[in-house]
């Protein structure tokens, strides 16, 4: 039974700050409000999750390790908030440089994965990112609740920012 709800949150323009291509810690720069929109979240016992395309790593700009590092860097600071992220995924690939892969969001794929790993309830979660494309794939794996935050790749979004979010989600309650 899949019992479980979940955050799934795209990670370079939500998490942190985007900065194209970025894996540097020192670039790495949290998104206001990422921290109080966490813990929304997981005091209302949502497991939460990162996918996040990463084609820097086909394009050759960093490795697979700079990524990990990275990640684990991440990790250590959400928990250092008391924030439990429950597990990274990402696509290394590019469709020009490594061909088609399944993971690479508007697919829906990595979401897919969680689902099964974690049993949870994908008409029961909430996907938020900054591109057509994270709520696409949000979308064709069964999420119904997808925020589009601002960002310079669209001219239409849900919410400014993640601080509007929180307060639109306040106010539902
Ligand atoms: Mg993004
Ligand atoms: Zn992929």
């Amino acid at each position: 039974m899949n019992i479980n709800k979940a955050l799934f949150l795209d990670r370079d323009g939500v998490i942190n700050i985007d900065k194209k291509y970025l894996y540097k810690i020192e670039d790495f720069e949290f998104v206001d409000g990422i921290f109080e929109l966490c813990k929304f979240f997981q005091e209302r016992n949502y497991l939460i999750f990162v996918v996040t395309n990463q084609a820097g790593i086909a394009r050759g700009y960093y490795s697979e390790d700079d990524f990990k590092k990275l990640t684990k860097w991440m990790i250590k600071t959400f928990k250092n908030r008391g924030i439990n992220i429950q597990k990274v995924f990402h696509c290394p690939h590019h469709p020009l440089l490594s061909g088609e892969c399944k993971c690479r969001k508007p697919k829906p794929e990595m979401i897919i994965k969680a689902k099964n790993l974690y049993n949870i309830n994908l008409s029961k979660s909430v996907l938020i990112g900054d591109k057509k494309s994270d709520i696409k794939a949000g979308e064709s794996a069964g999420i119904i609740k997808n925020y589009l935050i601002k960002s310079t790749y669209q001219k239409k979004f849900d919410f400014e920012d993640l601080k509007k979010l929180i307060i639109y989600l306040k106010g539902k309650e």
